[in-house]
């Protein structure tokens, strides 16, 4: 038992840049044939290139359930099997409360949550026949704590672990496994565009005196989807350097 995905089929939405990026990439070395959902056809060429024989590459909107239904069919009609559902889609659009469009709401709740509820619906279909599975869900530490000028955001990262914590309660008798990973401030492209001075005051605040890497989440991402995390379920996993 190990960090072996020899012929395991993984499904990463997001997965065309940043943290999925970095996912998809690890899965990739260790075995895995991966789908990679996005919505940037060109970035989704970009990754597919990396591999032609083991990745293939979606375009699709997580937030319609439509959308995902037709391409996690796709997915089993090719591989016949999913065992890997990694939900990391996942957008900001910030602002304060009293300056927070409906529509800025709406898109986040659905990018970041609906598309949970889309994906492992769709996933559950073929993994409660198989009776395993491992579905990791990527929340944030603005979901445990909150955040000025987040609430969108927050409210759709803590309704990720609730809705963890019970699917987990749900299909834990059947063999699947669901958890969570809530990273603080990772180095991509969502947090390369904070001003300055936020950045130096979140640095100050992480006891290893370090943003975290995409690499840093993808660890604890292939550690809940392997074997070795056969007995742990419905659990969420910090990986924020130890944030103060
Ligand atoms: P990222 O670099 O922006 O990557 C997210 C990917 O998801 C992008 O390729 C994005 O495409 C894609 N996406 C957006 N909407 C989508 C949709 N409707 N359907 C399918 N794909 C869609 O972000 P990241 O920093 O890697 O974040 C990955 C996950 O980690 C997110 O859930 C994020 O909330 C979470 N997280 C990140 C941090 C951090 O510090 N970076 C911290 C805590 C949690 P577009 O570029 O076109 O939008």
């Amino acid at each position: 038992m190990g960090l072996d995905f020899k012929d395991k089929v993984v499904v990463v939405t997001g997965g065309a840049q940043g943290i999925g990026r970095k996912i998809s990439e690890d899965f990739l070395e260790r075995g895995a044939f991966l789908s990679i959902l996005d919505v940037k056809e060109e970035l989704l060429n970009q990754v597919r290139e990396i591999s032609k024989e083991k990745i293939d590459v979606y375009r699709c909107d997580v937030s319609n359930y439509g959308e995902v239904e037709e391409v996690f069919d796709k997915i089993i009609d090719k591989k016949g099997k999913i065992d890997i559902l990694v939900n990391n889609a996942g957008i900001t659009r910030d602002s304060l409360l009293l300056r927070l469009k409906e529509e800025d709401w709406d898109k986040v709740i659905a990018v970041n949550l609906k598309s949970v509820y889309n994906c492992s619906k769709a996933v559950l279909k073929y993994m409660l026949k198989q009776r395993e599975g491992k579905i990791v869900n990527i929340s944030s530490i603005i979901g445990l704590w909150g955040n000025p000028g987040q609430t969108n955001y927050s409210a759709s990262k803590a309704a990720i672990i609730g809705f963890t914590k019970s699917l987990a309660r749900e299909v834990g008798p059947r063999g699947i496994n669901v958890n969570a990973v809530a990273p603080g401030y990772i180095e991509t492209a969502m947090t390369e565009r904070l001003p300055q001075e936020i950045k130096n005051k979140m640095l100050s605040q992480i006891s290893l005196g370090r943003f975290g890497k995409p690499r840093d989440v993808s660890a604890a991402v292939l550690f809940l989807a392997s074997g070795l995390a056969d007995y742990i379920t419905g659990k969420v996993v910090v990986v924020d350097g130890g944030l103060l």
